[in-house]
């Protein structure tokens, strides 16, 4: 069987398969943002893991060292987030090829431990080897959290509200700025000359670099118990809301008037290719958090005063869909990033 066929989401359902035990130490194990064991009568140990790998996460023509250091731990931290923990410590593994100075390397930790410390975690080991292909970058991430508070992607059901913190689509349009190195947006020379370019401009490219994992708001939405599933935009809106629905045997019903852009967004998109509805819907890499509501919980979710936009509605009916302002409706498909079908909006080099 091919893989392409298969895609990520379909092979990373066979490893489950493959690899399932009667003795598993995991709570929650393969399938949702991060892996869940027993620390102590009421708490758990979340642990995640993620790979940066050079032209296919990121592009070293346009990505300085800094923000690959603190992309490399916020994708991380906002798994953790989005189980609603509080992260505490990260190891890196990294496959440096010839070219890489050391200067270059310490700019990478200036970044990553920059990230780190805003959110009060520390690096606590790694491994470090050179590579024969281009930069490897592994992170994995450990954090912690009330066994009673841990917020899977399982836990929808029919009637809950969906919400979404912040916007969508900014980073995907910001990597396709940077990819396009268009001279009019100040982007001809990238990295360290990016002086003089339009703060839209710079807000999506940003919002590309260096996202920030709303661990803060996971960790409110957790100890509130206002959410009952929550997962973070890695993928695309469609895609990791996919992820919620197959998870809990739901379906989702997104009203397309309300998906949230930014102004810049907005601004930038007659000199992109795509709608902004394209960006946020099928793009990734934003690192909010989707999350669904009880109804019975919507007062104390608004008394969080949490930055989101109320964006649909779970159903009973399994198909995800897009309704339109006029009511009509359509199926709301996984276009997101998948390693392995090729369809689908690329990072990296084109
Ligand atoms: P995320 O986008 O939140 O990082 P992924 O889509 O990478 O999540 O992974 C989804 C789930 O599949 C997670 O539970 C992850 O640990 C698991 N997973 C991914 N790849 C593998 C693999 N090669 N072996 C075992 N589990 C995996
Ligand atoms: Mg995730």
């Amino acid at each position: 069987m091919k893989l392409s066929d298969l895609g990520e989401f379909g092979l990373i359902n066979r490893i489950r398969k493959l690899s399932r035990t009667k003795n598993s130490p995991a709570l929650v194990g393969i399938g949702d943002d991060a892996a869940a064991m027993k620390l102590s009568a009421s708490h758990v140990m979340l642990v995640t893991t993620d790979l940066l790998l050079e032209n296919v996460h990121f592009d070293l023509s346009y990505t300085d060292y800094y923000s690959l250091g603190w992309k490399s731990a916020a994708v991380n931290l906002s798994d953790i987030a989005a189980m609603g923990g509080s992260p505490r410590s990260c190891l890196t593994a990294l496959g440096i090829p010839q070219g890489i100075s050391a200067d270059q390397v310490f700019e990478f930790y200036r970044g990553f431990n920059y990230l780190l410390r805003t959110q009060k975690t520390t690096l606590i080991g790694g491994d470090t080897c050179s590579s024969a292909g281009g930069l490897f970058i592994s992170v994995t991430a450990i954090g912690e959290a009330k066994q009673s508070q841990i917020i899977t992607r399982a836990g929808a059901r029919p009637g809950d509200r969906i919400f979404i913190t912040g916007t969508l689509g900014d980073s995907a349009a910001g990597l396709e700025l940077l990819q396009l190195r268009n001279a009019d947006c100040g982007l001809r020379n990238t990295k360290t000359k990016r002086r003089n370019i339009k703060p839209e401009i710079a807000r999506l490219v940003e919002k590309h670099l260096r996202p920030v994992p709303r661990v803060d708001w996971g960790a409110k939405l957790a100890q509130s118990h206002c959410a009952s599933a929550m997962i973070d935009v890695s993928d695309g809106l469609s895609s990791d809301l996919f992820h919620i629905c197959e998870q809990s045997r739901v379906g989702a019903d997104i009203f397309v008037d309300r998906i949230p852009v930014s102004p810049a967004l907005e601004k930038m998109s007659s000199k992109l290719s795509k709608t902004p509805l394209h960006y946020a819907l099928a793009g990734g890499e934003d690192y909010e958090l989707l999350f669904t509501v009880p109804p019975s919980r919507l007062e104390r979710l608004h008394s969080l005063n949490l930055p989101l936009t109320e964006i649909g509605t779970i159903t009973a009916r399994r198909t995800p869909r897009l309704v339109g302002s006029d009511g009509s409706s359509r199926r709301l498909l996984p276009a997101g990033y998948d390693h392995f079908r090729k369809d689908a909006i690329r990072p990296g080099k084109r």
